[in-house]
């Protein structure tokens, strides 16, 4: 017998139930081939079929045209803070919106290649809330403007799609990919760890205008430099195939599931749902301003901190996993990406309201 719990982990986190049983068969036979997903040649039909498939799911959900391509590579998000300068960043200078640690990490990278101006920052606010749009100035003639879309860590989200500006807007979407619809016509690059909100770790996604691509120095190293993956379908090399299988599974169980739109509805009535349990008493205290609440990660403490440490016991022992805040801001975190089940924040809403009566 198989026992799942409500996972709430930060990343890696849960993947879809009916996912991971269809995975299941594909191990050890996929379709027929007599050879499990991991075992095909990245060169084979079966194996192209699920490759093109996840690039034409996440160009489908996303609503992009031809003039956007999709990149499969490894490295992680992290990889992208040196990828996205060394590609973009040509002419020296680059704007950053500085939204917590993920982007705190993209500023260092990006001050390798050049000057990073920063655009906008609520560091002085322990980043409890993304900076209004009256308050972002971005520099005449950088490179392109970098925003972090959801901070894991903090609880915030941008409430909307970056505002209108000149320069590319290059955004880091790691933990809200594919959560919600957004203005394609915003961006000119996004970029996402997939173990957040696609899939598994070892794969990350890049999603770029192809006209953004051409300014790539020639002196990049290939692996590095977004066109090897443009040009050649990102089958340059050997692909990280399972990740890319089990997110292609995911692109498809988002559209089953009403694509873009729908999964945003249910994240936004998962959202509400948990935290109108934390605002309706004292004894829990969500930590990020109100219009900056993220979806995807919802960080509270309690009233008497020095309980949080037994929360957290105690929801692990009814099941209800991964809720301890960062190691860098501690407190109490529910990670409640697309995968996770309105049941499993039912689940933990009945939760908070028991622990309230035993320890409040
Ligand atoms: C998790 C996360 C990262 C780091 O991702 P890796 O794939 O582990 O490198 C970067 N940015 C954001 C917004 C994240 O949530």
């Amino acid at each position: 017998m198989t026992h799942r719990v409500i996972n709430f982990n930060p990343g890696p986190g849960t993947l879809p139930e009916e996912v991971l049983v269809e995975a299941r068969e594909a191990l050890l036979d996929y379709k027929g081939t007599g050879m499990g997903v991991m075992e095909l040649s990245h060169r084979s039909k079966p194996y192209e079929e699920i490759h093109f498939g996840l690039m034409n799911g996440i160009k489908g959900l996303l609503g992009a045209g031809d003039e956007w391509v999709v990149m499969l590579m490894q490295g992680g998000a992290s990889t992208q803070f040196s990828m996205v300068p060394m590609n973009l960043m040509t002419g020296g200078r680059a704007a950053y919106v500085v939204t917590g640690e993920w982007s705190q990490k993209a500023v260092a990278e990006a001050q390798k290649h050049g000057t990073v101006e920063i655009a906008a920052t609520s560091e002085s606010e322990k980043f409890r809330r993304i900076p209004r749009p009256e308050e972002i100035h971005v520099a005449d003639g950088v490179d392109y403007l970098h925003v972090t879309s959801n901070n894991t860590i903090y609880g915030t989200q941008w409430p909307g799609d970056p505002p209108a500006v000149a320069p590319p807007v290059v955004a880091d979407v790691s933990s809200d990919f594919l959560s919600r619809p957004l203005d394609l016509s915003r961006y000119a690059l996004l970029y996402a760890g997939a173990q957040k909100n696609l899939g598994p770790a070892g794969l990350t996604v890049a999603v770029a205008r192809k006209e953004l691509l051409a300014r790539a120095p020639k002196t990049l190293p290939t692996m590095l430099n977004y066109r090897t993956y443009a040009e050649k379908d990102s089958l340059y090399n050997t692909p990280p195939t399972w990740p890319i299988y089990i997110s292609y599974l995911c692109t498809q169980w988002l559209q089953r599931h009403g694509g873009l739109a729908g999964i945003g509805e249910r994240n936004e009535a998962k959202a509400r749902l948990l935290y109108d349990a934390l605002d309706a008493t004292d004894f829990y205290r969500p930590t990020a301003e109100n219009e900056s609440r993220s979806r995807m990660n919802v960080t509270f403490r309690l009233a008497d901190e020095s309980q949080e440490e037994r929360f957290a016991k105690e929801a692990t022992a009814a099941g209800l996993v991964g809720l301890k805040g960062h190691r860098a801001v501690g407190g109490l975190r529910a990670s409640i990406y697309n995968a996770l089940p309105v049941e499993g924040v039912e689940a933990l809403v009945a939760f908070l309201r028991d622990f309230e009566k035993r320890a409040g």
